[in-house]
């Protein structure tokens, strides 16, 4: 396979497996490229080669949804995510043809339905720390002229941690690694969510929009503005919580949107839970 014909697959691509060659190709590929030193070839063929490890994690993270490994699945949509992110600053999404903001959309959506709440953070000082391209010791005052995130001969640049001094653990809501989810004894995640999602779609490539309303809560449906508000505070609804926050609630709408049609209905609302 040509780099053309690698891209028209990629392109193409709709089904559950990818072909395994792919990556042996490309790899043979960006060797030649590298030999004659063509910088941007080989920078090209890094991209596609995102590009593939982008499908193929979205891919292996809805298979372990179907399996109900919902853990594995958090993980390789989080592994997606940063290889994305990575191909982010090397590609224009809106102006390539491999669908990258479908794919961006549906990790960032599916991420948004798993219900971890707790997460480690690590709080860290690198004491030393290599060079992924040339190999130096690098640090502030003695950079290697290799930037990170920048491709060298079809490769990422990035920093090797030689030596790094832990100093706390932090358990946090808004965690940098997501791959950090904390599994608090006695307490069980609910992914009704997500299980109910996958009974709705027929596979990976079925688009959905997840919307976040702002809806009234039961109680202060229909009541007038003279009336006691409904929260017991003795205050008129008017004067209390008329208008505010008290009497709405965080609402997921998800909207799945099957080519073909279907007998279920398309259109459900699960509540979020807190
Ligand atoms: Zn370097
Ligand atoms: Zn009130």
């Amino acid at each position: 396979m040509d780099i053309l014909a690698i891209k028209d697959y990629l392109h193409n691509f709709r089904g559950t497996v990818l072909n395994e060659d792919i990556p042996t190709h490309l790899k043979s590929l960006k060797a030649i490229e590298v030999s004659q030193n063509n910088q941007s070839a080989a920078k090209e063929i890094w991209c596609i080669e995102q590009v593939y490890k982008v499908i193929r994690g979205y891919l292996s993270a809805f298979r372990n949804l179907q399996e109900k490994k919902h853990f594995d699945a958090w993980l390789a949509f989080d592994r997606t995510d940063i290889e994305l992110s990575f191909l982010r600053k090397h590609l224009d999404f809106q102006d390539n043809n491999f669908h990258l903001p479908f794919y961006d959309k549906m990790i960032f959506q599916y991420q948004k339905l798993f219900p971890y709440q707790y997460f480690m953070s690590r709080e860290m000082i690198v004491k030393r720390a290599s060079c992924s391209i040339c190999g130096a010791t690098v640090s502030l005052r003695r950079p290697c002229g290799h930037r990170i995130g920048e491709i060298y001969n079809g490769e990422q640049c990035g920093r090797i941690i030689q030596d790094a001094e832990f100093l706390a653990i932090a358990i946090v809501t808004n965690p940098f690694d997501k791959y950090t989810v904390l599994f608090p004894q006695g307490m069980e995640y609910n992914y009704s969510m997500l299980d109910t999602l996958l009974t709705q779609i027929s596979g990976p490539y079925d688009d959905w929009n997840l919307d976040f309303l702002k809806e009234r809560k039961k109680e202060f449906i229909g009541v007038g503005r003279n009336q006691l508000c409904p929260c017991n505070s003795g205050k008129k609804y008017k004067m209390c919580c008329h208008g505010t926050d008290n009497e709405l609630f965080d609402h997921h709408r998800i909207t799945v949107q099957t080519s073909t049609p279907r007998n279920n209905i398309p259109m459900f609302s699960v509540h979020t839970w807190k």
